[in-house]
């Protein structure tokens, strides 16, 4: 099928966080923006990917997709590290395990630059731009702490993970400056101030319910005051606050985390490819682009070896009942894949219960 005949078939659910909401909803989402209700937030989650936040420019246009999308809900976003990042950050942390000082060092200098870059790229108003670079070279100073010769590496999975928290707590900061820079105002916020794990470094599990509990915290008062969080993927702590990752690839798994701490409706996973194919597309010309999914059909193709999600997220999406969409981030137009409980099945159920 043609993304041509997708994008006619789709022309009315142009923009899923928004098309599902009710008249009732939006006008309670504006009432709210005008501090008259306090109604429950409506909420969606975004959760971007690193290739569509390698560089100003695709920050730049990821902050006009939810730009878009905050004239009619709340949204709360987090973010993977840019693309590279974390592989850099892992080299890094060999390097200094290695007794490489001098050459983790320089690359960490290599990486505050390459932040540091992306930065001068935004175009922000001068008092913005020293603002943020203070943000990013704290953080680059604490890198390059970590793998000074004063510091001595107590257990090395741990140091691995305090490492690779750098690159989404870098692409946070600069992605709420890249929507400040779109008119959108937006905090960056640590998922290690509430994501709460055990001590598995490197494949740490969340303790969902505290972390629900603490999240909601953090993040609420934000949405209520109309700010947008920008949360870090990928990484949480200890109760006793030693930074975890939830694993490789985990940024998908911390974005249903979050969309269940907020209570979101829908999470929308933007990627780099227009949704869930039948087939690896680069393999197979038979690879098709699959529009609806139940999550039973997501689990099957994921176990069926397809890369579709981080394996977390559809038992919690499943369990929670949120609508997981799948969308390209650089084709915005294309509809993207649906993966929620099938909207007839739903609207039957409703007719027995109205029976
Ligand atoms: N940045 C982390 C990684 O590369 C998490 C993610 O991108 O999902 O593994
Ligand atoms: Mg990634």
């Amino acid at each position: 099928m043609s993304l041509e005949n997708v994008q006619d078939e789709v022309a009315a659910e142009r923009c899923p966080a928004s098309s599902s909401l009710t008249g009732v909803v939006v006008a309670e989402a504006v009432q709210r923006r005008s501090g008259a209700s306090s109604m429950p937030l409506n909420v969606v989650a975004f959760k971007f990917g690193g290739s569509s936040l390698l560089g100003a420019d695709r920050m730049l246009h990821a902050s006009s997709l939810v730009r878009a999308a905050a004239q009619k809900v709340s949204v709360t976003v987090v973010v993977s590290a840019m693309k590279g990042v974390t592989d850099h950050l892992l080299s890094i942390a060999r390097a200094f395990a290695n007794g490489n000082c001098v050459r983790a060092q320089r690359e960490a200098g290599f990486l505050l630059q390459l932040h540091l870059d992306v930065l001068r790229d935004l175009g922000l108003e001068e008092e913005e731009v020293l603002r943020v670079c203070h943000d990013l070279e704290l953080l680059g100073r604490d890198l390059l702490y970590e793998v000074s010769s004063q510091s001595r590496p107590s257990a090395s999975a741990e140091l691995f993970d305090r490492l690779a928290s750098f690159g989404e707590r870098f692409s946070a900061r600069l992605f709420a400056a890249a929507l400040g820079k779109s008119g959108v105002a937006a905090v960056p916020v640590s998922s290690s101030d509430f994501v709460l794990t055990c001590d598995t470094f490197r494949d740490a599990q969340p303790h969902l319910e505290q972390t629900k509990e603490r999240g909601r915290e953090v993040l609420l008062p934000l949405l209520e005051d109309g700010l947008v969080p920008v949360v870090t993927g990928f990484i949480g702590a200890t109760p006793d606050g030693r930074i975890t990752t939830l694993g490789r690839n985990s940024s998908d798994f911390s974005g249903a985390i979050i969309a269940h701490v907020v209570d979101a409706a829908e999470l929308v996973i933007w990627t780099d490819v227009d949704g869930i194919y039948s087939a690896n597309p680069n393999e197979s010309v038979e690879a098709q682009l699959l529009h609806e999914l139940s999550y039973d059909d997501a689990h099957a193709l994921a176990a069926s070896g397809a890369k579709v999600l981080h394996a977390k997220v559809l038992p919690l999406a499943a369990e929670t009942e949120m609508v997981v969409w799948v969308r390209n981030t650089f084709n915005p137009q294309a509809r993207g894949t649906r993966i929620g409980s099938p909207r007839s099945l739903r609207s039957m159920v409703q007719q027995e219960e109205l029976a």
